[in-house]
């Protein structure tokens, strides 16, 4: 079955390393906003520069540019099972997000909302500024990314609860662990059951209808 799975959660949470885990294991193709807003930085284009200036700040950035990027390479991926990551961060992005993947014949079934308290997303974020990181991984831009973006808005989660596709994860345990619970969510949602997944999965397959 073609599916789609959105993985919600703050910086550090370890959105990109389940990503890239899902990817091996199940073929998922990842689609990370983030990382293509990276890009478009490094092309040093007007809207890149646009860009560079808010992940510098720890600010989102514009809707309009953001959805450009993101539902481009959708389009380009289209019919393949994708693991979209770092988008939708808002209620109105998840609207949008759900009417692309459904056109392209990628629809969202499972949203993933991994929870990691903020010290340990702290802890995460300056080890990896420590180890080179990316521009934004520094003191400031941390503390003001995990200001806007430490948890997951209410009215996202509530989106995805709503239409019963809403699964969540402690995301603090080691990443083999957090990975097995992922695992058992996206195979629920594959099998279309729910059979063998945790509680959340049978939850989200479940009341799918
Ligand atoms: P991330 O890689 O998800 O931590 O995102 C890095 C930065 O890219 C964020 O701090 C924002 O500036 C920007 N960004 C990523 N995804 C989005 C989004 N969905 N909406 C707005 N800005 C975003």
């Amino acid at each position: 079955m073609t599916l789609s799975v959105i993985f919600l959660g703050a910086p550090g949470a370890g959105k990109g390393t389940q990503a890239a885990i899902l990817a091996r294991r199940f073929g998922f193709v990842p689609v990370n906003s983030g990382g293509l807003l990276r890009d478009e930085a490094a092309n040093g284009t007007a809207a890149g520069r646009t860009v560079a200036g808010y992940m510098r700040r720890g600010e989102l950035v514009p809707d309009a540019i953001v959805t450009d990027v993101v539902a481009r390479r959708i389009r380009q991926r289209a019919g393949q099972r994708l693991v979209i990551e770092g988008y939708p961060k808002t209620a109105a992005q998840a609207e949008v997000v759900t009417r692309i993947l459904a056109a392209v014949g990628s629809p969202a079934r499972l949203a993933v909302n991994f929870v990691v308290d903020r010290d340990t997303l702290r802890r995460r974020l300056f080890a990896r500024s420590e180890q080179g990181g990316r521009d934004d991984d520094l003191p400031d831009t941390i503390a003001r990314r995990l200001d806007a973006l430490g948890s997951t808005p209410s009215d996202l989660l509530a989106y995805y609860q709503d239409r019963r596709m809403l699964a969540t994860v402690d995301a603090a345990p080691p990443v083999e662990s957090v990975a097995e619970a992922v695992a058992a969510l996206v195979t629920g949602a594959l099998a279309g059951t729910g059979t063998g997944a945790g509680a959340n999965a049978a939850q989200a397959v479940r009341r799918e209808g």
